[in-house]
């Protein structure tokens, strides 16, 4: 078995190309040439060898600042919304606001408005929300969809399970109403229909932009 081990890994030493022959640590070599003595170890670069013109190459194409897309400057209200959550935020939970998703049965899309939230266009964790695992951490709980029946005992348990005040925020237009899955035989039609909600964000799906400034009229 170590035989063939050793076979590969002398077959894989010479057909690999050697992009970064200086970041080889001497033990890694060692091990190409089936000697076992530091196959198992690291050992720090003594003196790194001169990067070769590719090399440099490669390495300024990772510092370089690509941008892939320009912003957009109508977006500023990002940081006008912001800063008012940041502002409620503060006075009211003290340091963060922590929200818990439960997607009841929903077709994704919402989910995904939700996620756009998250990312670094909109990274609304610079203002002090971020989403957690559990309910029990959880000040707010967002639901989207219809609520589907398989769904029900999983939000009432996730309801029950958040410490008070239980902010509930229905997103989309299946949560408030059905929607497009409205009347089907699988769901039960509203979110209100399993726990009371506070507010509801309008759309299918509402922009990250709604659910923002949705999330701002709930702080009250
Ligand atoms: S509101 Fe629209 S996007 Fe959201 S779950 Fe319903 S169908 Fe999907």
């Amino acid at each position: 078995m170590w035989q063939l081990t050793k076979n590969i890994i002398q077959q894989l030493g010479r057909k690999r190309p050697r992009l970064f022959p200086q970041l080889i640590s001497p033990a890694r070599e060692t091990r190409a040439n089936g000697d076992q003595r530091g196959a198992l170890h690291c050992s720090p670069l003594d003196s790194p060898a001169p990067l070769s013109p590719l090399q440099a190459a490669e390495i300024s194409y990772f510092k370089s600042k690509i941008q892939t897309e320009t912003l957009i400057p109508s977006h500023d209200n990002i940081q006008q919304i912001g800063a008012a959550l940041s502002t409620k935020i503060k006075k009211q939970f003290n340091r963060a606001l922590s929200i818990r998703l439960v997607d009841a049965g929903s077709c994704n899309g919402c989910e995904l408005e939700i996620q756009a939230i998250n990312n670094p266009y909109y990274n609304i964790e610079q203002f002090g929300i971020h989403f957690v695992a559990s309910p029990r951490h959880a000040d707010m709980l967002l639901v989207t969809a219809p609520v589907s029946k398989n769904m029900r005992d999983a939000l009432l348990k996730t309801y029950e399970a958040m410490p008070f005040p239980k902010l509930v925020i229905a997103i989309g237009n299946c949560a408030q109403c059905g929607g497009v899955f409205k009347d089907s035989y699988a769901i039960l039609n509203t979110v209100n229909e399993v726990i009371p909600i506070n507010y509801i964000i309008k759309g299918c799906p509402p922009t990250p932009i709604d659910i923002m400034s949705g999330i701002l009229i709930a702080l009250g």
